[in-house]
Order: structure tokens, then sequence, then C-alpha cells
């Protein structure tokens, strides 16, 4: 077992998690942040869309402050003809990729536990991290606040017509 400290452990690197963090940095210039994420990527559950799952509304709409999302792109064929384009699920796992691994990383005060469940917090405040493949756990002080960054819950089903 490892251990280390941060000052917002922040469980869940989706959409939610990752804006948190973007704010956070520039809002409180001297704190240090921790993932934790279940995935191996950030982006949350659009790691387990469907191919042809995107945005329902304009990226220009969507992602984190510090990086555009936006695109001027109109789309010319298809039922968003004349609008704004709407990402694909690829584009927002991309865009995803690059906030971690351009913005949030090279900060130097983000630290990011990657296929890696958080498994609770004790009395004093200490959270328990497991890693989902050789089960390693990592015990992590949390100086400030335990972000649930899975609160909405989010999931992709499939409709009860089309089992
Ligand atoms: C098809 C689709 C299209 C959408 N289009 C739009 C749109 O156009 N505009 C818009 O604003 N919103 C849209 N949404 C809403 C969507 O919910 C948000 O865009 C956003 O991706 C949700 O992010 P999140 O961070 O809340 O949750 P998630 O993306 O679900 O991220 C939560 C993360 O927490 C991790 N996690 C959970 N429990 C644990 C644990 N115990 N330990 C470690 N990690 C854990 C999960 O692995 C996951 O990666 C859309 C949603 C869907 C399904």
């Amino acid at each position: 077992m490892t251990g280390e400290a941060t000052d917002y452990l922040i469980i869940g690197a989706g959409a939610v998690g990752l804006a948190f963090a973007d704010a956070l940095l520039d809002e409180d210039p001297d704190c240090h942040i921790t993932f934790v994420d279940k995935h191996a990527k950030p982006g949350g559950h659009w790691n387990d869309a469907y191919s042809f799952v995107a945005l329902h509304r304009p990226s220009a709409f969507y992602g984190v402050n510090a990086m555009a999302f936006a695109s001027e792109q109109i789309d010319t064929h298809g039922p968003n003809m004349g609008l704004y384009a709407l990402a694909s699920g690829t584009e927002v796992l991309a865009y995803f990729e690059k906030v971690m691994n351009l913005r949030l990383l090279p900060s130097g005060r983000v630290a990011y536990h990657r296929l890696a469940e958080f498994k609770g917090r004790d009395d004093t405040g200490t959270a328990t991290v497991r890693g989902v493949l050789p089960g390693e756990e990592t015990r992590i002080t949390v100086r400030r606040k335990l972000v649930d960054a899975t609160f909405y819950q989010t999931t992709a089903a499939r409709s009860r017509c089309c089992p």
C-alpha cells in the first residue's frame, strides 16, 4: 500500500470533474488536485458510449473554460444541417484527453489515478483507492475536500423497445 496527500480528491474524470479542476486551478492557485477514475482515459461515460452517440448541443457550449471545444463548422448535411456541428463521442474523448494532458497535468498540481476506484474514506478523512487491474491500494490524505463528480450517474441505456 502506498500513501499520498492532496487538497481536493475528485472522484470521476468526466465532464464535471474536469471542469471543476479547470476552474479550481485558476481560482485557487496553490491547491493540489487528485483525480481517481475507473476508466483508462478521461471523459467519463463517453468511454462507454456507442459509436453513433454524439453531443446533443453544439460543442461551443461544452467542455472546460480554459480550452475551447468550439468549432465554427456548420453541418452541411443530415438532420443537423445548417446548425453548428455536434461533436461525435470520439471527438469528445479526444477533447477531454487534451484537457487532461495539455491543461491539467502540465500544471504540476494535478495527479491522475486512472483505472482506479474510490473505495471510501475513514474517520480521519483518508481515502482508499484501489487499482482496477493490479488491485494495489493507495491511501490518500484529503486536506480540504472530497469532490463527488459522479453525482449525475450518467448512463446510456438501451431503450426497452430494443432489447
Ligand atoms: C448521449 C449523450 C449526449 C449528451 N450530450 C450532452 C450535450 O450535448 N451537452 C451537455 O451539456 N451534456 C450532454 N450530455 C450529458 C452528460 O451527462 C454530460 O455531458 C457529461 O458527460 C456527464 O459527465 P459527468 O462528469 O457528470 O459524468 P460521467 O461522464 O459519468 O463521469 C463520471 C466518472 O466517474 C467515474 N466513477 C464513478 N464511480 C467511481 C468510483 N467509485 N471510483 C472511481 N471512479 C468512479 C466513472 O468511471 C466516470 O468516468 C449527454 C449525455 C449523453 C449520455
